[in-house]
């Protein structure tokens, strides 16, 4: 599976869902978007694998994209889970730091098999992550995993799209990879460790803010939490510290049908997917939006007669008008404008490299 597909799916509601397998992960880049370390929680495979067990032919998400922490240190899981999916039609990634590449000695065993298994393997790359993991041996790891894998990615970070960084690391992939391998180009965000220690801007103009007001594209693929929690919107960090009652569906052991459904009934996550949380808050509820758009989302939830109003709003003509625009907008499948508005504009048409040797293959 290209990046460029999953780039595509990524603005439409509940074609995906992220599971996030663990909190656990052996590096300690020190930007960790996730606050990962080896002592980070980690509950039993269970409800992830009774999740992808409730997928049908018939009602399946088109992507089950694994991530951590480190996902791949429950290698055994991702190769299930991935195998199970497949039986009902929905295809694998998983986004990893690449751990296993600093013993030097090749791809050991279960990663291989986990790799075997998957439709889609991206590798994260940013400056702090390689003061763990050498860029020579992740190269070298994804230079052997293009032989296991159908789609292979870098994920890199920068402060901005003027970071330095940014401009070496992504013209030193494509000459190592000779532009067969996509990229898709992300900011640091102020979540995790990177709370702590905001990045330093780097030099020259300062780039717009990734999340700005709007339709929210991360309202669309529910993410499982650590813990088996599922949530309507996909920022981890953000849902680790408050779960306002809109965002969150219920547990993975409820089935996909289930929390498919329950994302379908929700007033206020449907309107924030439509119109965003501020638009939302300023046409339903009482008061102004204050904060940003995460903080006005994370109180829709306080004022019941906020939800009341956006579901008899949806309930009408014009509601409904509104929401199929929106629909519309993430239908027509643009694999650069969901990278374009949450990541780097200035990148976004790498998420296509390799596409016609993608093709062609
Ligand atoms: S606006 Fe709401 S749904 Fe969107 S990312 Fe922020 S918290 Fe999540």
């Amino acid at each position: 599976m290209h990046l460029a597909e999953i780039a595509a799916l990524r603005a439409i509601p509940a074609a995906g869902i992220q599971l996030a397998l663990t909190q656990r992960c052996p590096l300690s880049c020190a930007h960790c978007s996730t606050d990962s370390s080896m002592g980070g929680t980690q509950f039993p495979g269970g409800p992830f694998r009774r999740l992808v067990e409730s997928f049908t032919r018939d009602d399946h998400p088109e992507v089950v994209l694994m991530s951590g922490g480190e996902p791949l240190l429950r290698a055994g899981l991702v190769t299930e889970l991935a195998g199970r999916a497949r039986q009902a039609g929905t295809r694998s990634y998983v986004l990893s730091g690449m751990y296993f590449a600093r013993s030097g000695r090749g791809l050991p065993g279960p990663i291989r098999r986990a790799l075997g298994s998957v439709d889609h393997l991206a590798a994260s790359l940013d400056a702090h992550h390689e003061r763990e993991v050498a860029r020579a041996e992740v190269y070298r790891a994804v230079h052997a995993a293009l032989d296991l894998v159908p789609g292979v990615s870098f994920q890199v970070t920068g402060v901005d799209d003027d970071d330095p960084y940014l401009a070496e690391t992504v013209a030193d992939i494509r000459r190592e990879f000779a532009d067969r391998v996509p990229v898709l180009v992300t900011h640091l965000q102020p979540t995790g460790r990177a709370r702590a220690r905001p990045p330093a801007p780097a030099a020259g103009p300062v780039a717009a803010p990734a999340a700005g007001p709007g339709p929210c594209d991360f309202a669309t693929w529910p993410l499982v939490g650590y813990d088996g929690t599922v949530y309507g919107c996909a920022r981890q960090s953000l849902l680790d510290r408050h779960r306002p009652a809109h965002l969150v569906l219920g547990r993975a052991t409820d089935g996909w049908p289930a929390l498919r459904a329950r994302r379908e009934a929700r007033a206020l996550l449907r309107m924030v997917r439509a119109i965003g949380p501020e638009l939302t808050q300023r046409r339903f509820g009482s008061g102004e939006p204050a904060g940003g758009p995460c903080a006005t989302c994370m109180r829709l939830s306080e004022e019941p007669a906020t939800a009341a109003r956006a579901q008899q709003y949806l309930d009408g003509a014009a509601g409904r008008a509104v929401e199929r625009m929106a629909r519309a907008l993430a239908e027509d499948r643009d694999p650069y404008r969901f990278v374009a508005r949450w990541g780097s504009a200035r990148y976004s048409r790498l998420v296509a490299l390799g596409w016609e040797d993608a093709c062609a293959g």
